[in-house]
């Protein structure tokens, strides 16, 4: 009694309720669902380039997409090519593990002038994501703002101030390593609302920055506390404290003969974006933290710079058929379940926190909610979904299409480099038409 499971959604999540369907041994069928014709969701469009070493997961992803009862549809987008409704009709479960695409705004006036990214965009531009490749970021500055205190803003930081030789290993476009190399950007600055022992940066991210080849981290020595006060456990306390103890490191470093510097700015929050149609600098309030909250002293300073990066978060998007928490950006669950035969794992349930395996736990959830609830099929399937796609003249790409896509860009790798992206959607398509024309697909 083999039931038909639809995972929209491709990324970690999604490969994680996969894993966790097969390792329950419930009998079924999985068809993997992603809008870009590459599967792997923020591994290939998130993790920074020169992160390669983290990506390495996608190995265990691509055994789960090998198995014999799954499929990947890629190319195909749930509320363009086929309705989150329509998908209900045609599997006995539908999985949505679509991620949080979109980037939280940075509601501060002057926020819509040129020169203003989301960390979403400006990621996805310089991992060549086909939706962000053409942004072509203003860097024409000698500062850049980043606001924000967690790993992306760092991600954004380390990937502005390494040397074209450290990014040589890394399968960066050619477009953004020239932008980047070719920027007068100099002084990249990153402004966090609290303290330093308050800084989301997990530590060992954080002590890469003071091994870059070429620039310095530069942080003030009277930000730094001595000890971290208040109520926490005592894993947390030791958290924070290695991350003091590298700010301070950071502090005795000298910054003299590198070219760029990494400043860390805290205890500041964004108030207004200057200039007038471009970004020309960024106005920040000074605050104190009353009650564990950081609180406006009503004491501003100006930062001259060029660009400004907002990298403070992240929220879906309507998606038709999916009832919405607009409050908190997620997808509206009950530990996963959604609706009758409609579940959610990942950063659409959980909202976007939490490292890569921190989505597997959602995938047992709903494996083991899915064994509960859907005892028999009652469902046409891949059938019925291949026959809509088709009627609707949908090329979607299969995962076979996607391993030719990927000895492409390995075969395109200058040396060292693990690969060379396509970035165009047209042209993942072209190749893939092309290698079954002269049947070399
Ligand atoms: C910039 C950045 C860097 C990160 N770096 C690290 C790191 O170094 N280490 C680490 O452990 N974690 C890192 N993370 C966190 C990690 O990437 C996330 O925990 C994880 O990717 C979330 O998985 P997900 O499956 O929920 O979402 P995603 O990875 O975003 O996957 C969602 C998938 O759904 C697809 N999709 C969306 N909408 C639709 C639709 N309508 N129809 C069909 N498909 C759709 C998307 O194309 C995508 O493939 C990083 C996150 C970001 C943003």
């Amino acid at each position: 009694m083999t039931i038909s499971v639809a995972i929209v959604g491709t990324g970690p999540s999604g490969f994680y309720a996969a894993q966790a369907l097969l390792e329950k041994g419930i009998d079924c069928r999985i068809d993997l669902i992603d809008t870009l014709p590459t599967p792997f969701g923020l591994i290939r469009g998130g993790v920074a380039p020169d992160h390669q070493h983290t990506k390495r997961v996608i190995r265990t992803y691509e055994e789960i997409a090998a198995q014999p009862t799954v499929n990947f549809y890629g190319n195909v987008e749930a509320g363009r090519d086929i309705s989150i409704l329509e998908l209900r009709a045609f599997y006995d479960a539908v999985v949505l593990a679509i991620g949080m695409p979109m980037d939280r705004g940075l509601d501060l006036i002057g926020g819509a002038k040129k020169g203003v990214y989301g960390a979403a965009e400006f990621v996805g531009w310089y991992n060549g994501h086909p939706a962000y490749r053409h942004l072509d970021p203003l860097l024409d500055d000698k500062c850049v703002a980043v606001i924000g205190n967690g790993n992306v803003a760092l991600d954004i930081g380390r990937v502005l101030c390494k040397t074209k030789d450290e990014m040589a290993k890394t399968d960066i476009p050619d477009y953004a390593i020239e932008a980047i190399q070719g920027s007068p950007a100099s002084d990249i600055y990153i402004f966090g609302r609290r303290g330093p022992a308050e800084a989301k940066f997990t530590n060992v991210e954080l002590r890469e920055i003071g091994q870059l080849a070429d620039c310095a981290p530069m942080v003030d020595p009277e930000e730094i506390p001595d000890e971290i006060p208040g109520e926490m456990s005592d894993r947390d306390r030791r958290l924070r404290m290695r991350n003091i103890e590298t700010f301070r490191s950071f502090a005795a470093m000298d910054p003299t003969g590198k070219r760029k510097r990494l400043h860390f700015c805290f205890r500041s929050m964004p108030a207004e974006i200057l200039g007038k149609e471009r970004v020309e600098g960024l106005r920040l309030q000074s605050t104190v933290i009353e009650n564990g909250e950081a609180v406006g002293t009503g004491r501003y300073y100006d930062i001259p710079c060029g660009t400004v990066i907002a990298a403070i978060g992240y929220r879906m998007g309507p998606l038709q058929g999916v009832p919405l928490d607009i409050r908190r950006g997620i997808v509206i669950n009950n530990d996963g379940r959604v609706a009758s035969g409609l579940y959610v794992v990942g950063w659409a349930r959980r909202g976007p926190t939490g490292v890569i395996s921190s989505n597997k736990p959602d995938g047992d959830a709903v494996a083991a909610h899915i064994a509960v609830d859907i005892t028999r099929p009652e469902r046409p399937g891949r059938a019925g979904f291949e026959e809509h796609l088709q009627a609707r003249g949908v090329r979607w790409v299969t995962f076979e299409d996607w391993k030719f896509i990927d000895e492409a860009e390995v075969a395109a790798a200058q040396e060292g480099a693990p690969r060379k992206k396509f970035v165009d959607v047209e042209a993942m398509i072209g190749l893939i038409e092309k290698g079954r024309a002269d049947g070399t697909s």
